[in-house]
């Protein structure tokens, strides 16, 4: 269904009835009057009978509240205090922020308002909230202004919104309370006057939910919208939510901004930061500057097509030159960028993602570069990292947690400092060469620059400026051109089968033991030549979570696959059933294997975290029969050392016999009581995760099989660690300790194999050379391993190849030769050599013939046919060379006589 069209409907919806959609009463009773916006037409409310407009910047001509603060001052951490504490005493439990990336939907890499901390499954009335209501103070990343971060005064990628959330039924839900609560907070806590402050009437539509809202604005800044969802939006339509859900969002940072009346936000989200970098540069807010800032908006890029006119106009309103202006502005609003992307930085390597070339990691890798190429060009004198450790510093009281990972993300962005200086260096030529040949380069050819190499605009500018003392123009949504938002996944639609009104299947797999068992036949049929089959209950585990599925027998049928299509399994056999109660025998020894392998793959997290540091997540996993495989997230390929360490932490976790815990849980429980690292293997679906739990090690949201205790897994041991994709590692391993002694044995037999044939190989390499240089060869490769043994063979061959050579040369210069080594490289070389001199050139050996001609008029082709004939075979070419030979190899001698006859000679 067509959205637009739904808005419009509950649009029509709304207006007929907008008392019932508003918190009129709450209002009316506070002694606001609902107003229509002179400029916007918009319906807003306000206590200021003098009020013509509704609040939108646009409509009452930009902020007023810089320089003229308004409400009582508040600093960052000290509002949300005060906030946390209002709303404790209005009935609110504040919680804990989330993780920023968002592990627990696969829908988005990062959360970008507080209410994705509750999608899907608590906004659908599925799972319980972990409060109700709720506050919570927010990070958020968002990626789609990067270029206006530092020049607007107020963009930014990452920020903490506070929520104000509850999830009610439609007859609880209370949005007079909700609207008084927020009004309590904007005029007792941050005491802004009544009058100062104007709601604005809204729909809003966000993530398939569509409802109404009120957003409230002072002095021309939105400071917070409550949103009241009401409707779900699907294809079909829409329908009322079972539940109705309150969705507040307030960025943290204009409360403060507001009160404080800062020239721009980032000095009032970031005091200490500012304070520190404007020490270290010797920056400061000109004159020039602030008075620039109330125009900055003009800049959007998003907004505006043409921003150097608007450069331009801003000067002239200054009555400065553009040049000037923007000397000034600019390094400010490079050092707001690099205040911006550290922090944005710090909580998103903090909780886990690391910068790559792909998925969400890309955006980090973006901001990281420019933040450092800004760094590099003005050199000023810090690093990334140490900004992003006075952000800890200061978040500190708000966020801990920043600080217990803070040597990791120190490490990872050394690590991307690193990547980006090599990038730099092998660039910075190919930039110049670039430059000479043209002043412009296209936006497509700045994103494959940049894609491909690394290359920022502002490296591509420094070095048009330094090393070649030429300006260039370059895009100014430059970042809006190369950052991506993921593209909707898709999710596999794999083929369905039509089980309509067939029971969900009892799951006996996850019991321990369940090698047997007997059902009932619910459905049986064919299709395509493969036969199917659902029970009413199972101990076949089907395909998931990357483990295998069970093999075994159904009866007199082998079971072949194994497959699960919502929460009925299916059973492919090899034949038809035909019964209405069967037997099923599981493969027991396949699936105490795929167990162990399974089991062993959470070991090997675990350790692979507690060995290379907390950004480690499970990327992928494999569990087969005999190997399995597990993808971390890393930033370069462990070494030996780190890999070993991680195979004997491993083991160890297996020999302390560690008992297992695996159970289901309510989500909201799992998630409060283990933390979001729950989710290694990605988002789960479903109401009740289950949780399994090596106790102290390691916990995971995971629906395969595992064994109660880590002793079961016997041994672990890593065959191969490689590098999958950028910040990806794939561990390759087996656990058990039969399958890893079976697979040793068959690694050695293989090398074995390998070994005797090299070895043959250079027997030979030297039976040739002792046929070339008639001389006995003394070479040992008895007792050699496989290495020396390929050494010794390339050897040989470069000496044979040499050998050859030296023979062609020493050969005499006659036109139809006999030699008795029969390799046509080195009786080419000959015939080539002679021909040029003579013209032509047979050479023979035993069962090989060839000849050259250099238009001699000599019939050579014909004695070269004639020659393979008498051997046996045949002879063909092209050109001026034709060779050929046969399997009666002592036949050469004759047909060198015949040869010679033909070419009369
Ligand atoms: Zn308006
Ligand atoms: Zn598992």
């Amino acid at each position: 269904m067509d959205i637009e069209k739904v808005k419009l409907e509950l649009k029509k919806k709304v207006e007929k009835n907008i008392n019932k959609y508003y918190a009129v009463d709450f209002l009316k009773q506070r002694g606001f009057e609902r107003k229509t916006c002179k400029k916007c037409g918009a319906r807003f409310w306000t206590k200021d009978p003098e009020r013509e407009f509704c609040g939108e910047p646009d409509c009452v001509g930009g902020y007023s509240f810089i320089g003229k603060p308004v409400g009582k001052r508040l600093e960052y951490i000290e509002s949300w205090n005060k906030f946390s504490e209002m709303f404790k005493s209005l009935g609110y439990t504040p919680i804990k922020r989330y993780p920023v990336v968002a592990r627990w939907r696969d829908d988005t890499d990062f959360v970008q308002a507080s209410i994705y901390d509750f999608q899907p499954h608590v906004v659908s009335g599925e799972v319980e909230p972990p409060a109700n209501p709720l506050v919570v103070p927010q990070y958020c990343l968002r990626f789609n202004d990067i270029d206006n971060v530092g020049i607007t005064g107020r963009h930014k990628t990452g920020f903490v919104m506070v929520g104000q959330h509850a999830f009610l039924p439609p007859k609880d839900f209370d949005q007079n309370l909700f609207l008084s609560h927020i009004h309590k907070w904007l005029t007792v806590g941050m005491k802004i006057p009544e009058e100062e402050i104007s709601y604005i009437e809204k729909q809003w539509y966000g993530g398939g939910n569509l409802g109404v809202c009120m957003e409230a604005f002072v002095r021309g800044l939105e400071i917070e919208n409550q949103v009241y969802m009401i409707y779900k939006v699907s294809d079909a339509g829409y329908e009322e939510l079972p539940i109705r859900v309150l969705d507040m969002g307030m960025g943290l940072g204009r409360t403060v901004w507001v009160t404080q009346g800062s020239a721009t936000q980032y000095e009032s989200d970031y005091p200490d930061v500012i304070k520190k970098l404007f020490e270290k540069t010797g920056l400061e807010l000109s004159d020039m500057f602030r008075d620039f800032m109330p125009f900055a908006g003009e800049l959007n890029v998003e907004e505006n097509k043409d921003i150097e006119k608007s450069w331009q106009k801003i000067a002239e309103k200054l009555s400065v030159s553009k040049e000037e202006l923007k000397k000034e502005v600019m390094p400010l609003a490079a050092l707001f960028s690099v205040a911006d992307h550290s922090q944005s930085l710090l909580v998103a390597l903090s909780d886990g993602m690391l910068p790559s070339n792909v998925g969400g990691g890309y955006n980090l890798r973006v901001i990281a570069r420019r933040a450092m190429s800004f760094i590099d060009k003005y050199g000023w004198p810090f690093s990334l990292q140490e900004v992003a450790e006075w952000h800890a510093a200061y978040l500190r009281p708000l966020f801990p947690e920043l600080n217990e990972n803070i040597d990791d993300v120190m490490k990872i962005l050394d690590i991307e400092k690193k990547k980006y200086r090599n990038a730099r260096q092998r660039t910075k030529k190919m930039v110049v060469k670039i430059l000479k040949k043209k002043r412009n380069i296209s936006a497509d050819e700045l994103r494959l620059l940049y894609e491909s190499y690394g290359i920022t605009p502002e490296l591509i500018r420094e070095v048009a400026e330094n090393t070649l003392n030429v300006n260039v123009s370059l895009p100014e949504n430059f970042y809006a051109l190369i950052t991506r938002e993921r593209p909707e996944r898709k999710r596999e639609v794999e083929k369905e089968f039509d089980l309509k009104g067939i029971a969900e299947t009892e799951k006996l797999y996850y019991e321990d033991d369940v090698k047997e068992f007997d059902a009932e036949v619910l459905k049986e049929w064919e299709e395509k030549g493969k036969h199917y089959v659902v029970l009413d209950r199972t101990a076949f585990y089907p395909l998931g979570g990357g483990q295998a599925s069970d093999k075994g027998k159904l009866d007199g049928a082998h079971v072949v696959a194994v497959i699960k299509q919502g929460n009925i399994v299916i059973h492919e056999t090899d034949r038809k059933l035909g019964k209405k109660q069967v037997h099923g025998v599981i493969d027991w020894e396949r699936r105490l294997q795929l167990t162990r392998q399974h089991t062993g793959a959470h070991i090997l997290n675990g350790a692979a975290r507690e060995i290379l540091g907390n950004h480690i997540w499970q990327a992928g996993a494999e569990k087969n029969y005999e190997k399995a495989r597990l993808d971390i997230t890393h930033y370069e390929i462990p070494t030996a050392e780190e890999i070993s360490r991680i195979e004997k932490l491993a083991n160890e976790v297996i020999r302390k016999a560690i008992p297992i815990e695996r159970r289901f849980m309510p989500r909201t429980e799992a998630e409060q009581k283990y933390g979001f690292r729950l989710y290694q293997g990605g988002a789960v679906p479903g109401k009740m995760i289950r949780v399994v739990n090596i106790k102290g090690f390691d916990v995971e949201a995971c629906g395969g099989t595992h064994f109660s205790n880590t002793k079961y897994v016997e041994e672990i041991k890593i065959w191969k660690v490689k590098k999958i994709q950028d910040g990806v590692i794939r561990i390759e391993f087996s656990a058990g300790k039969e399958m890893i002694a079976k697979l040793m044995k068959r690694m050695k037999e293989e090398k074995d194999k390998e070994k005797a044939a090299w070895l043959k190989r250079v027997e030979l390499l030297i039976a040739e050379k002792e046929m070339l240089t008639g001389k006995k060869e003394r070479i040992d490769v008895e007792g050699k391993d496989l290495d020396s043994i390929i050494k010794i063979w390339k050897q040989l061959s470069k000496e044979l190849e040499k050998e050859k050579k030296r023979k062609a040369s020493e050969l005499s210069e006659e036109t139809v030769q006999i030699i008795d080594v029969a390799d046509m490289k080195l009786m080419q070389e000959i015939a080539r050599k002679v021909a040029k001199k003579k013209a032509y050139c047979v050479v023979l050996a035993p069962g090989q013939v060839i000849g050259v001609d250099n238009k001699s008029g000599k019939p050579v082709k014909e004695a070269v046919e004639k020659a393979a004939e008498i051997m046996g075979g045949k002879a063909g070419g092209k050109g001026n060379e034709w060779k050929g030979g046969g399997p009666e190899k002592n036949k050469y001698k004759e047909a060198f006589n015949q040869v010679r006859k033909i070419l009369g000679e």
